[in-house]
């Protein structure tokens, strides 16, 4: 991260999700910083961030910039008491210019004032400066714990039998958990423990709702780009969309990307002849205490989560092997959503969806491939879905995509263990 104040400034988070971008908004604030999401997608978000863009750039950064911009329309809008959270990443995908183009747009405006913010995937967004260490532990307690509320939700609302009760524990899960991770002055001990509790007591609650859970609900597992596949408002909420068919979905999830990125991180060092360096102790300490931190907050869920295992990265790269040449051939989303594909297959699930933006680089390699890893694997159904804020009549291609993935539900040989 970089190394300007936000003392005085409001920084705000993109909603890439519901639970991630709240809890990393409530790390900001454990640390005495003024944080919160930017304001909720709609459709002015793309009126807005359609009259900056030209079309040639990636939708999710059409989307986080409208909702930046919906921020310079309101009466109290401050540049200078203004921060913009936008994550960035080195390499030839477009995501690395998303930060640059946002501030272009802002000193195009007239707000040179306004600050971006850019932590980079290049040192696995390690931070930087005066709470660093605390500040990077804490932010991985919040990723890891909304990915694991945003799993409960995903496994428990499909077989809810009163609509909404799912959303309304995972909400106030998401609420307490916040509460839980901003407290000011905490040791990382207590804040790590009150973590816990947050967690443990919403896996209760997601257990009193009630439930008809069908077994003959296909598996469907959701990969793609981050952005697309975890933002409701971008992918027209296709998670819902596909529950409604009567079908249960495993999203990629945050955790997933993060611990890519580290394993990047190591990757780039040994390439650098740094295998024995200062820098090589330090990347290997944290992922050790993060692995044993990311193993203490599921502990509770362990029961829940049996055949929901999220996978090691390095599985997720073996598996990708045959078909994209590893890094540094080949990087990012498509090897994660190549490899993921295949360890769904192996986990018994009966489809996967990948949820890209239009023109996505790592969605186009991806679908290329995808016809290749079902043949490959039984002819287990997938799909990608592309989204660019126009509308499509997608309950037609999810209702077919379904019945695909119940007639292979039928007849696959990879049963689900649970
Ligand atoms: S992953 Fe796709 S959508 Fe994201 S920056 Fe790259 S090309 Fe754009």
């Amino acid at each position: 991260m970089d190394n300007q104040s936000l003392k005085g400034r409001t920084l705000y988070i993109p909603q890439m999700n519901y639970a991630g971008s709240r809890a990393l908004a409530a790390v900001f604030r454990s640390v005495g910083i003024d944080a919160t999401v930017s304001p909720d997608s709609d459709p002015q978000t793309l009126e807005l961030g359609g009259k900056y863009t030209s079309g040639d750039e990636c939708y999710p950064e059409k989307v986080t910039l409208g909702d930046f911009l919906k921020l310079t329309e309101m009466e109290d809008f401050k540049p200078e008491e203004t921060a913009l959270f936008m994550a960035t990443a080195n390499g030839p995908c477009r995501f690395g210019q998303y930060s640059i183009y946002i501030q272009k747009v802002m000193r195009d405006l007239g707000y040179d004032d306004v600050m971006i913010f850019a932590p980079s995937s290049s040192n696995g967004y390690g931070a930087e400066g005066e709470n660093a260490t605390s500040l990077e532990r804490t932010a991985w307690w919040a990723i890891v714990s909304s990915d694991i509320l945003q799993k409960m939700l995903l496994k428990t609302r499909p077989y809810e039998i009163n609509e909404g009760d799912t959303d309304e524990v995972f909400k106030k899960g998401v609420d307490k958990l916040c509460h839980a991770i901003e407290q000011q002055g905490a040791t990382g001990k207590e804040r790590l423990a009150r973590i816990m509790e947050v967690l443990t007591t919403a896996r209760e609650q997601f257990h009193q709702i009630p439930i008809n859970y069908n077994p003959e609900f296909p598996l469907i597992g959701i990969v793609g780009e981050i952005f697309c596949r975890l933002n409701n408002f971008s992918n027209d909420n296709l998670i819902r969309r596909i529950e409604k068919f009567g079908a249960e979905t495993w999203l990629s999830d945050i955790t997933e990307w993060v611990w890519y990125t580290k394993v990047e991180h190591i990757r780039r060092l040994r390439e650098a002849r740094k295998r024995f360096s200062k820098d090589m102790l330090i990347a290997k300490i944290k992922n050790s205490f993060q692995k044993s931190d990311e193993h203490k907050l599921l502990k509770p869920f362990e029961e829940d989560f049996r055949g929901y295992e999220e996978p090691e990265v390095s599985e997720l790269l073996d598996y990708n092997e045959p078909y994209l040449p590893c890094p540094p051939g080949a990087g990012g989303e498509m090897v994660l959503n190549i490899g993921r594909a295949i360890y769904l297959y192996e986990k018994g699930a009966d489809g996967v969806v990948d949820i890209s933006p239009f023109t996505c680089m790592n969605g186009i390699v991806s679908e290329a491939l995808y016809p290749r890893v079902s043949r490959d694997h039984e002819g287990i159904p997938i799909r990608t879905f592309y989204f660019d804020g126009t509308q499509l009549d997608l309950d037609r291609d999810i209702g077919i995509f379904i019945e695909l993935a119940r007639n292979y539900k039928r007849k696959k040989s990879k049963k689900r263990k649970t």
